[in-house]
């Protein structure tokens, strides 16, 4: 990777850990290992944990994230959380999309609705996409890109440069690093990302997003995933709980 470039490294925590004062723990042990980092990293915590963590100094390369958020600014919309009450949180990035919020029914339109909400409060949407399985005619790849395609419905060339693609493979998610995506098979697929983009935006601009890989990432693959599989980043669920192995996948990042 040229070097005046840098990855994205950011960590899923889901519905973890059980405490604040873990939470805290945690947030302290990444914030550490994030001083003066190349890579761009990002946390993101359960909803009630981010206005603790948000309140102290962050280091330039930390950055804050939340895992989802509603399209709306405000109203009567309980339960619901605004890409607003967000920002005033410092969050920059939400995810969106994720496999687990789509198996509890999140569909693409809505996905869709929340990235533009996002855009524009100015946050940056990290959007998820990802097949179940893989078939041996390639239809996954259709499904690929009709889950672009809804994502990227209304997003308008001004904002490209705030989007973020997490492509995570529902079946390498939660597994061992030996079911994680090969670097081989990842590179074929960032490909399909980018010309899909550079089809809609042209190639410059459609090139510039980045693509980041998200499943069964750990220090034991981080180094494949990013060399051979030249994606730009990664999302990372179980490993972004545990701040040494979190710090161990920057590190190899920050040497690439
Ligand atoms: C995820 O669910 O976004 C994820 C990548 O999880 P894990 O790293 O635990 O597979």
């Amino acid at each position: 990777m040229d070097k005046s470039k840098s990855y994205y490294i950011i960590g899923n925590w889901k519905m973890n850990p059980d405490n604040r004062k873990e939470a805290l723990k945690i947030f302290e042990g990444i914030k550490k290992s994030s001083q003066r980092r190349r890579s761009k990293v990002v946390v993101c915590p359960p909803f009630v944990y981010l206005s603790d963590i948000s309140s102290g100094r962050l280091p330039k390369s930390l950055s804050l994230g939340a895992q989802d958020c509603f399209w709306k600014e405000s109203g009567s919309f309980t339960g619901e959380i605004s890409p607003t009450q967000l920002a005033d949180l410092r969050v920059e990035y939400v995810i969106v999309g994720h496999s687990e919020r789509r198996a509890m029914g999140e569909e693409d339109e809505v996905i869709s609705k929340k990235i533009n909400a996002l855009l524009s409060a100015d946050l940056k949407p990290i959007i998820c996409i990802g097949e179940s399985r893989r078939d041996k005619d390639g239809e996954y790849l259709q499904f690929l890109e009709s889950q672009l395609s809804f994502a990227f419905d209304e997003v308008t060339p001004v904002h490209l440069d705030k989007v973020i693609v997490a492509y995570e493979p529902v079946w390498a998610i939660g597994k061992t690093e030996e079911e994680a995506i090969t670097g081989h098979s990842l590179h074929e697929t960032v490909i399909l990302i980018k010309r899909f983009l550079a089809r809609k935006y042209g190639k410059e601009r459609g090139f510039s997003v980045p693509v980041l890989y998200g499943g069964s990432v750990s220090p034991r693959n981080a180094e494949e995933i990013l060399k051979e599989g030249n994606a730009e980043g990664l999302l990372i669920g179980r490993e972004s709980l545990d701040p040494k192995s979190f710090s161990e996948i920057i590190d190899l990042a920050d040497s690439i």
